[in-house]
């Protein structure tokens, strides 16, 4: 039988025919040669006929069943056509590492069991009560430990059998205890009109700390109830352990996670939990949209703004494309909800394309909003005196604080003060930041380190500026000004280790006073004895040079001003700005979300942009400089009907320099069919991002 066969070069578009004498399916992989390496390959079709001469056979068979079932595979079709991307790079995104089409895939480790078969050889009595002595299916090893050469006899005379099992890794979530709350009207009020509405997406739109938790929950209950399953998506990490804890304190044991901090092993029994229909209930970040589910009744996309929602390497896939399909498979219901929406949501809601449920108050009241104009305060290391008050009086109370500094590490910029010589990322472009904990010099880009030296490369001066500040400096001089507190720090950097965020949330919980972080301090923490929230940086995320600048600020703003006073007692924020005048700084004192929509509607009306206009960015990369360009402008060229940005050059990557071009059109077909006609007739390697969400400068 001659097969189809996508290879796992992730920019082969195209498949490959090979003969298999061996039953095989649709969607199992195969191993097979391909330019003299073993690779692995995806069977796409079966019983295919070819005119070629030399069609090589298969290497073997590794699948018995395909591994994804019929819905998954019509989603990997869609994948492919609607992000431009080739077919296998969707099939590595879609399953867990475990069972990717890769060769070097992450290694699962499997266990021996012994399982119980019928024999009639004699066995000697010590076999026999050895035999006896275990319960069935048990771990091969503990036989061995009892005897070694029992536990082979027993194997011998086929009493016993071996059976590999993965191992089991005990994915451990803390628990904490149910409360469930008499639902206030407009909870209520939420959950009637989701479940009525003949619309399949609601939005639903609550100001922080107005129990959208609640209502999803409620609304996982009913669909249970039902028989139905449940898809609940959270941003990435951040969030999750606290959004996991109170679904697992309602739901108990019939949970699946799935989210970044797990490894392959884990990931893969999660995985296999749900395809043995053994679950109702995920709880999981981006790639849990992927679960195998058989019957879903519902899903609840939390934050719905967030970017972590945008897979950021191909297939650059939007969450919120692949909750619509799948909806619209299982016929099901999507609620998105935020307190502050992407625009394109709302925008979607306003049209009355999504019904749009709004919770106004919060269960407690909102906190106070101050801007702080660092222009006129004073200011020392990045502090002004309005906040380093606050802070002492809200400790000095007993209460909590949270600071926010979007920017890890010690000193961002290391410039020499005699030359002016910055160090910058031989590979990336971009300036190195200091991290004193490692006395290294990182790019915050690709990852590496560098040794930092105290003399200057270029003029060998030993001076160089002690300007900016990371969250590593924050909670050094922090740590010096309020020196009898506990000060808990939480950034990329203090979180890479396993369940580290849990552990650190905790710690805070328990005996912490401040809390410094990055924005994964900004996102979903539920703490009662937290008072001030103060954000110390705020202008930074303003001068990106991305049309969505603002939107991301005013997220940003809102999101952690939603940590300050959550319980019973009055909640304020501080907002380190130089521009108080600016609109998004208004937006947020107001907590008016809708005053930011019309605004910013304004400005992308006014621009053309999303959701205005759809977007396609294409980028081009090579060594040459010039190279890239050319490329750029033939591709320009290509795409005179559409409006065209660019070409512009970005940061570099592994030493390649970039240009990018933009695309932009109001009509979605239009773009898709151009972007795919240019990919089929050009040679070059073009990176496309259908839809962009961030800018890369
Ligand atoms: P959101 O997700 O909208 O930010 P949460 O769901 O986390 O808000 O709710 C905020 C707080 O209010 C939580 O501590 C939650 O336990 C509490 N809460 C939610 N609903 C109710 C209710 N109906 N009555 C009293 N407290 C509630
Ligand atoms: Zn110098
Ligand atoms: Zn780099």
């Amino acid at each position: 039988m001659l097969i189809n066969v996508y290879v796992e070069y992730n920019r082969l578009r195209n498949t490959f025919t090979y003969s298999c004498d061996s039953h095989v399916e649709v969607g199992c992989r195969v191993r097979v040669e391909f330019n003299n390496r073993t690779l692995i390959g995806f069977v796409e079709e079966v019983d295919v006929e070819s005119d070629f001469k030399n069609i090589k056979p298969i290497i073997e068979v590794i699948d018995e069943k395909p591994l994804l079932n019929c819905e998954l595979k019509l989603l990997a079709d869609y994948m492919a056509d609607f992000y431009a991307s080739s077919k296998v790079t969707c099939y590595k995104t879609m399953l867990p590492p475990a069972l990717r089409p890769s060769s070097n895939h992450s290694k699962v480790i499997y266990e021996e069991y012994a399982v119980l078969k019928e024999s009639n050889l004699p066995l000697t009595s010590r076999q026999k009560e050895v035999l006896t002595s275990f319960t069935y299916p048990c771990k091969m090893s503990e036989i061995r430990k009892v005897s070694s050469s029992i536990a082979k006899a027993l194997l011998d005379k086929g009493y016993i059998v071996i059976e590999k099992r993965i191992k089991d890794s005990n994915t451990h979530v803390s628990s904490i205890l149910d409360v469930q709350h008499e639902l206030t009207f407009e909870q209520e009020h939420a959950i009637e009109t989701i479940q009525s509405t003949d619309k399949t997406v609601s939005l639903l739109h609550g100001v922080t700390g107005s129990g959208k938790t609640e209502v999803f929950l409620r609304l996982a209950e009913n669909v249970l109830a039902c028989g139905k399953q449940v898809l609940f998506l959270v941003p990435e990490i951040g969030l999750t352990p606290m959004m996991i804890q109170r679904v697992q304190a309602r739901f108990q044991q019939k949970i699946a996670i799935y989210h970044s901090g797990l490894n392959a092993q884990e990931k893969l029994e999660q995985y296999n939990l749900v395809k043995e229909n053994k679950v109702d209930i995920v709880v999981g970040t981006r790639s849990a949209c992927f679960m195998p589910f058989s019957s879903l009744g519902l899903i609840l996309m939390d934050e719905e703004h967030d970017s972590s929602y945008k897979q950021d390497n191909t297939p650059r896939y939007h969450t919120r494309d692949i909750v619509l399909f799948r909806a619209a498979y299982h016929k099901c219901k999507v609620v998105l909800a935020s307190a502050t929406p992407s625009l394109e949501s709302y925008a979607r809601a306003y049209k009355n394309v999504y019904e749009l449920i709004e919770l106004k108050h919060r269960i407690h009241e909102m906190p106070e909003i101050q801007l702080v104009d660092m222009k006129k305060e004073r200011v020392t290391n990045g502090l002004s005196q309005t906040l380093l008050q606050a802070i002492y009086e809200r400790l000095s109370r007993k209460e909590q604080v949270i600071l926010l500094l979007n920017r890890r590490g010690y000193l961002p910029v290391v410039r020499c003060s005699d030359c002016g010589h910055v160090r910058i990322c031989p590979d990336c472009g971009i300036a190195l930041t200091y991290h004193k904990n490692q006395n290294a010099l990182v790019c915050h880009c690709c990852g590496r380190q560098f040794p930092f030296h105290e003399e200057c490369p270029s003029c060998h001066s030993k001076n160089y500026f002690k300007a900016g500040m990371g969250t590593e400096r924050l909670e050094e001089q922090i740590l010096e000004i309020f020196k009898d507190y506990h000060v808990v720090r939480m950034d990329a950097d203090s979180t890479r280790r396993k369940n580290a965020h849990e552990k650190l949330l905790k710690e805070f919980e328990e005996s912490g006073d401040l809390l410094i972080g990055t924005q994964m301090v900004a996102k979903g923490l539920d703490f009662e004895r937290v008072t001030l929230v103060g954000i110390l940086n705020a202008d930074a995320t303003l001068c990106r040079n991305d049309y969505r600048a603002s939107e991301t600020a005013y997220e940003m703003l809102e999101q952690a001003s939603g940590r300050s006073g959550r319980g019973t007692l009055k909640g304020e924020v501080l907002i380190q700005t130089f521009d108080p005048d600016h609109f998004v700084m208004q937006c947020v004192k107001l907590h008016d979300y809708k005053l930011f929509f019309n605004q910013e509607m304004k400005y992308r009306h006014l621009g053309m942009y999303p959701p205005y206009v759809y977007l396609c960015t294409l980028v081009f990369t090579h060594f040459d400089i010039n190279e890239a360009y050319k490329q750029a402008n033939e591709a320009k060229a290509y795409f005179q009907s559409i409006r065209v940005l660019g070409p512009i050059e970005i940061r570099m990557q592994q030493k390649k320099r970039r240009v990018r071009l933009i695309l932009k059109s109001k009509d979605d077909k239009l773009l898709h069919t151009l972007v795919k006609n240019y990919l089929d007739t050009t040679k070059q390697i073009v990176d496309v991002n259908m839809h962009p969400v961030m800018m890369e400068e």
